[in-house]
């Protein structure tokens, strides 16, 4: 399998090439150069495998055997899904695994996304990529920094991902937003002490770093380093002995991952409902709380290898580009980030935008450059007629405020006894809003909401929405064991970069980045590094 940008069909990268590299040379995004199929045979006989197994039935597709070998991959798998997971025993039958799918209602199932060692989605995808990105390191004898920014879950997931991968070849550089997450998140990032990750808090909104990372990597990644082979998978050729690698979910390793849990979702919700796996005449809907829209992405690149997904609908929270984009076909950034209570979807720009349209153009590069350009030239774009037709065909969306999300929050607990985290409120609040309904005993066709943290994480929004007293018995009675432990341990306190109000944003991004590559170089790569 070959790999080329959404913005230029010309390239041709390995996928080590793809993965390593985090954006394609021209800025677009890594997407494979022909999406693998999966027909109904292949996907009925893989409906009873366990978690892991499924997703390297996937990821095979993805990556070839002259990469990573059968056993390895295997290996891979299984240890990103297993060391720090929870097996859920569910209700019903179907493998007991990591991800339960419950039935809360109707035809309606919640997909637990979330038992993992963060407590959050993101660990799913984190946990291979990182494991993948540590086994080409050993594989090549190279340095690898992981650069990411986060708005409150990658950068948890990415620090226990590195700190368990124990690999010396792989450091991290973590920025998260200053007061913008909630105090557990911080706590998951500032109590690892490990030397090979740094965590910094810059003062600014949570794609603010977004710009200064895509600069380093531009110079400082893999694709600086000569380029790409066009010729042969295995033998590339790299001289440089450290890289800086970005693991947002740009990075097609993420979004390739994260479509497992779009499969599993599947086979889970048609054996409760006796659907026929591979029946496209019973496709099943998908609500999910959208920020980045990487998790979108995997879900529609699912729905275009072939597993019958219906509509996928976005719960976005009041930084709604999202929804503008697909209820009216505008694509433009806020004048700014609004603080929410569900801040892992704070997003200005969501960049999977870009790997959507691409799909929704059927690949089409040409369209995909085109429209990027007009984007980069006019900070906006306005899809009409059949774009905004296809789009409105493929998504829908809701744009739920802090207060309906609270007035969910508790509602979902008071009918059904279920305590969910404010984004999975969000995604319920949104199905509400787009007729789903939750409690009506026979609907026509099911569907699935993605809950994609758990509450333990959001003490602030769980105590708005249900009150102290709640919160404190939830803590004692109900609170995961291993989340307990993380109260206990001493923060570190982190690097903060300052905002200086007396300076545009863009410098502001330029002091950030000088920063970020001054760590890198001299903490991680020490003077064997060139920039
Ligand atoms: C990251 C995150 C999301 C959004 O996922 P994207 O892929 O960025 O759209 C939703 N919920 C939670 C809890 C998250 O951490």
């Amino acid at each position: 399998m070959r790999y080329t940008s959404t913005r230029n069909s010309s390239y041709s990268f390995s996928f080590e090439e793809a993965l390593c590299s985090g954006y394609a040379p021209d800025g677009g995004l890594f997407v494979p150069t022909n999406l693998p199929k999966i027909d109904a045979s292949v996907l009925k006989s893989w409906s009873l495998l366990s978690f892991s197994q499924l997703a390297f039935q996937i990821i095979r597709l993805f990556v070839s055997c002259n990469e990573i070998l059968d056993e390895d991959l295997f290996q891979i798998c299984e240890k990103s899904f297993s060391f720090g997971f929870d097996v859920v025993q569910d209700e019903l039958d179907g493998p007991h695994d990591i991800v339960p799918v419950k039935k809360i209602g109707g035809s309606s199932y919640i997909v637990e996304l979330f038992h993992g060692p963060t407590f959050c989605f993101k660990d799913l995808g984190m946990r291979v990529v990182v494991n993948m990105l540590s086994y080409f390191a050993t594989k090549r004898q190279q340095n690898i920094s992981l650069i990411v920014s986060t708005t409150g879950d990658t950068g948890p997931a990415a620090v226990q991902a590195v700190s368990d991968a124990d690999n010396p070849l792989l450091t991290l550089l973590v920025h998260f937003p200053k007061g913008q997450i909630s105090a557990f998140q911080r706590k998951q990032l500032t109590t690892v002490n490990s030397p090979r990750v740094h965590v910094v808090a810059f003062e600014g909104g949570g794609d603010d770093m977004d710009l200064p990372i895509k600069n380093i990597l531009s110079t400082s990644g893999w694709n600086d380093m000569g380029g790409h082979h066009e010729d042969n998978d295995v033998n590339v050729h790299v001289h440089r002995k450290s890289f800086v690698c970005g693991v947002n979910s740009y990075n097609i390793g993420r979004p390739m991952v994260q479509l497992v849990h779009f499969v599993w979702t599947y086979f889970r919700v048609a054996e409760r409902e006796q659907i026929e796996v591979g029946d496209v005449s019973k496709p099943m809907d998908i609500i999910l709380p959208t920020g980045a829209m990487g998790n979108m992405a995997g879900g529609f690149m699912a729905k275009k290898m072939g597993v019958p997904i219906g509509r996928l609908c976005a719960g976005v929270n009041v930084n709604d580009i999202t929804h503008r984009a697909i209820q009216k076909g505008e694509f433009y950034k806020s004048a700014k980030m609004e603080k929410t209570m569900s801040d892992a979807i704070n997003i200005q720009v969501p960049y999977n935008f870009e790997r959507i349209l691409f799909y929704l153009s059927n690949g089409n590069h040409v369209q995909v450059h085109e429209w990027m350009k007009t984007m980069e030239k006019e900070n906006k774009l306005d899809l009409k007629g059949e774009w905004l037709d296809k789009l409105q065909h493929e998504f829908s969306s809701a744009r739920i405020t802090d207060e309906e999300m609270c007035e969910t929050l508790q509602k979902v607990y008071e009918k059904y006894n279920y305590l969910v985290d404010p984004h999975t409120a969000v995604a319920i609040a949104a199905a509400e809003k787009n007729n789903y309904r939750v409690d009506e005993s026979q609907s026509d066709l099911p569907y699935a909401i993605l809950s994609t943290a758990s509450p333990c994480k959001f003490e602030e929004s769980v105590t708005v929405a249900l009150g102290k007293e709640f919160w404190v018995n939830y803590v004692k009675d109900h609170f995961p064991s291993r989340a307990k432990s993380i109260f206990a341990k001493h923060e570190n306190e982190p690097t903060v970069y300052q905002h200086d109000d007396s300076l545009s944003l863009e410098d502001v991004q330029k002091v950030w980045e000088e920063h970020s590559r001054k760590i890198i170089h001299e903490k991680f790569f020490g003077n064997h590094a060139s920039t």
